[in-house]
């Protein structure tokens, strides 16, 4: 079988692929020779994964699952949410990013925060979707190398460490993508 997973990163494909049934062969993007920009124009992090697996099996026909990833700080109202990349602007910076939120909290006492990922598949005319979540907090500053975008700024809860500050492995573990990979790994398994 095979089920195409929406992203241009070939990292996450590797990553996802050595983790599902061994009969089910992952496709890129790229494999399909879809190399438009996928719409993403919903306002949820829910909505957009939606968008992007249906627009894959309406266009290109084959099975397919998406994930769409934001950060929702509690005293923002869930802000920047599914706005995360492009929080400080069109350039998607993640410095900029970071520098934005932490300027938005000031000295704020609440900084409670997480991550969410929701991974959407189509399969077999049907929509499945699995929501992944990492609690913590915002910190009062950047801290450590590892990772990518709010990784520097985000303390998962139990860790004194920020999830720049830890190596990938853990992260994983205890992170929003894999948990909701690991969902969709189960499903696929049964
Ligand atoms: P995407 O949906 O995976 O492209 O994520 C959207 C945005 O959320 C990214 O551009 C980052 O700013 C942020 N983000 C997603 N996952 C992570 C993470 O694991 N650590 C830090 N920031 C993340």
């Amino acid at each position: 079988m095979e089920i195409v997973f929406a992203t241009n990163n070939l990292n996450k494909l590797k990553e996802v692929q050595a983790l599902v049934p061994k009969n089910i062969k992952l496709l890129s993007l790229k494999d399909i020779n879809c190399n438009e920009d996928i719409p993403e124009t919903q306002d949820t992090i829910e909505g957009n994964a939606i968008q992007k697996a249906n627009y894959i099996k309406d266009h290109y026909g084959y099975d397919c699952f998406a994930d769409d990833t934001g950060l929702e700080v509690s005293v923002l109202n869930g802000a920047p949410g599914v706005y995360s990349a492009r929080y400080a602007g069109e350039q998607r910076d993640a410095n900029d990013n970071m520098t934005k939120l932490l300027k938005e909290l000031d000295q704020n006492t609440n900084r409670q925060a997480q991550f969410k990922t929701v991974i959407a598949l189509q399969i077999n005319n049907m929509l499945h979707t699995f929501t992944g979540i990492c609690e913590g907090t915002i910190t009062l500053q950047k801290s450590g190398e590892q990772g990518f975008g709010y990784d520097p700024i985000f303390q998962p809860k139990d860790y004194d460490k920020t999830f720049a500050e830890m190596d990938l492995a853990l992260k994983n573990s205890i992170g929003h993508r894999g948990k909701a990979v690991n969902q969709l790994v189960d499903f696929l398994n049964s």
